[in-house]
């Protein structure tokens, strides 16, 4: 799943101090899930919002609302009444950058401002600690790779075998994390298939520096008049 962080409360503040009439968007789907913007998220940073501004003698009116998805607009069919009513002068969000760019593509006249960073798509290993694990890159190679990302794992996103700096097993950009091809390489020995590791991909065709329109399938036909 989607993984966001909050950002710095500063960097909030920057960003919505000229508003008077606010309303914070959650997302109940990825968001939620990671702990960075949900419902509950939504609540605590309006209500550190509101003690900021009583403090400075400001007074400023901060709403929530959470939607279902924020990624796909017929899970906030709502969201579009929300904001007529609030008649909001910005928005900010804690939803992913996805979902963010959605709601500042429908609510176009109105200022958006993400109020968490999108920093990964990755797994839980604990609660509110997380571990990335995939850059969508576009072109998956695990299945060659024992189930470890290359892209990810490795510190050169290297596709074929360790660079010349793996020591002990170690990454030699950062010494505390294990070289992804010496954990590939023992992850392949210990399935009997490191012949795997011996074939030569092309160099990674970067699909995700263009942005890419997804058409799954069974799908074409719906879409085949898109040049996708
Ligand atoms: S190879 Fe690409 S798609 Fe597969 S896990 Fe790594 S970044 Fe993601
Ligand atoms: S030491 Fe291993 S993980 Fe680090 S950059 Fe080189 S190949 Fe990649």
């Amino acid at each position: 799943m989607i993984k966001v962080k909050r950002k710095k409360f500063d960097e909030i503040i920057d960003c919505i101090d000229r508003y008077n009439n606010i309303l914070n968007v959650g997302c109940g789907g990825c968001a939620s899930v990671c702990l960075g913007g949900g419902q509950k998220e939504v609540g605590i940073l309006n209500e550190e919002l509101r003690l900021y501004y009583e403090k400075k003698g400001e007074k400023k009116d901060i709403d929530a609302y959470t939607v279902e998805r924020a990624c796909n607009e017929k899970c906030f069919l709502d969201l579009p009444n929300v904001i007529e009513k609030g008649n909001y002068d910005a928005i900010i969000t804690m939803c992913c950058s996805a979902g963010t760019q959605l709601i500042a593509e429908k609510f176009n006249k109105i200022p958006v401002y993400p109020a968490v960073d999108t920093i990964a798509i990755g797994i839980d290993r604990d609660i509110g600690l997380y571990e990335e694990k995939c850059r969508a890159c576009g072109h998956c190679v695990i299945g060659y790779t024992g189930g470890i990302c290359p892209i990810t794992r490795c510190a050169k996103s290297l596709f074929n075998g360790p660079c010349g700096g793996t020591n002990k097993g170690m990454c030699e950009v950062n010494p505390n994390i294990p070289c992804a091809w010496y954990e590939i390489y023992n992850r392949l020995k210990e399935q009997n298939r490191l012949e795997d590791i011996k074939k030569i991909h092309p160099p990674v065709d970067w699909k995700n520096q263009i942005q890419r329109t997804v058409v799954q399938y069974g799908y074409e036909e719906r879409y085949v008049n898109m040049d996708v």
